[in-house]
């Protein structure tokens, strides 16, 4: 099977990663498949020695943007310009067939079946289901098929400013054509799509995710903005919180993948000795571990809401509240 690739792209270490964590998810599930994951010189060199740890390839392409602020505005995410940097996944020609994912994508159970697929193969799109959704979808890589995509792009353009409006206009018969293409929606569940149809998700999903194969933190919510309490398990939220907007049981998911597999991985013996006394490449290390962090820099809150939390017994333990913290003000009051 070293003909068949699972395919994910990062253009920073953010979305690296989620790339992380999804490479982690599809080795967990025992894919028979090669795993390759495309990144851009953005990207840190510590997080592509981390990717190569968990990817089979790790492969440099350059970014592609659509510029294209006027749709991408329609679509309330001026920052998927670059998504059409997906579309170097068709120059992969040492693959006869594969699986794009986007990167923050989560495979719940082993997904190998799918190459049974032709391209383009995709599950519909939650807001709009006679256009596909483009984090999940099955293609054969070809120089050909990739340069008139890339001479589509430059004289269409695509209809949201993303790689999606892009696809669909070039698969333009997908929503009619061939059923066979149309993957089952379980094979791309979009957390915030849960809430629309609460009932179906309940039909399919009776155990939260037992059914459900791939979810898709799709939107701008992304887990790995989310603060993730590792005692409970359970990702912190609060009413006026972002991520109370996505299924918090598919949020712990992600983070139980990322304690569990991704985060052992960074240990500090990985973190490359230095080779030069370049202060530009230490900061740039440094920066890329700081990234790394569990949490996002905290809210500022006064002592007075921390107090409150706390007796409430929501300690912000990754944070302001975490043991090295409580540790160094027991220091000072010693000293
Ligand atoms: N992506 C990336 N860098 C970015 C934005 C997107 O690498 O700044 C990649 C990543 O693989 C991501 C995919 O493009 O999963 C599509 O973007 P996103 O998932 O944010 O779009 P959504 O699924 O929310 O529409
Ligand atoms: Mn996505």
């Amino acid at each position: 099977m070293s003909d068949q690739a699972f395919v994910t792209l990062a253009t920073n270490d953010l979305y690296g990663k989620g790339a992380l964590v999804l490479g982690s998810s599809l080795r967990n599930h025992k894919t028979t498949r090669q795993q390759v994951v495309l990144v851009s010189p953005q990207v840190s060199n510590n997080m592509r020695a981390q990717l190569g740890r968990i990817f089979d390839e790790v492969i440099l392409v350059d970014v592609l943007d659509s510029k294209d602020s006027a749709h991408l505005a329609l679509i309330k995410r001026p920052e998927l310009g670059v998504t059409f940097t997906k579309l170097h996944c068709w120059a992969l020609t040492n693959y006869s067939k594969c699986i794009f994912m986007d990167a923050d994508t989560l495979v719940l159970c082993n997904i190998d079946e799918l190459f049974e697929r032709e391209e383009l193969s995709a599950a519909p799109d939650p807001g709009w289901p006679d256009c596909f959704n483009t984090g999940v979808f099955v293609y054969r890589p070809s120089i050909e098929t990739y340069n008139e995509l890339l001479q589509f792009s430059t004289e269409k353009g695509s209809f949201d400013g993303g790689d999606q409006g892009l696809l669909n206009s070039f698969f333009s018969n997908w929503a009619t054509a061939d059923i066979s293409k149309h993957l089952p929606f379980i094979y791309n569940l979009s957390s915030v799509a849960v809430y629309s149809y609460l009932p179906a998700f309940k039909q399919w999903n009776p155990s939260y995710g037992a059914d459900a194969k791939v979810v898709h933190f799709l939107g701008n919510v992304k887990p790995w903005n989310c603060s993730y309490n590792p005692k409970t398990r359970c990702v912190m939220r609060d009413s006026n919180d972002y991520s109370s907007a996505v299924h918090p049981e598919f949020l712990n998911m992600w983070w139980d993948t990322f304690t569990t597999s991704v985060s052992p991985l960074f240990t500090e013996q990985d973190i490359p000795k230095e080779t030069s006394s370049d202060k530009q490449e230490e900061e740039k290390l440094s920066e890329a571990v700081s990234q790394l962090s569990f949490t996002p820099p905290a809210p500022v809150v006064s002592s007075e809401e921390r107090r409150k939390k706390w007796e409430q017994g929501q300690a912000d333990y990754m944070g302001v509240d975490s043991f090295q913290n409580i540790q160094k003000k027991l220091d000072a009051y010693l000293n």
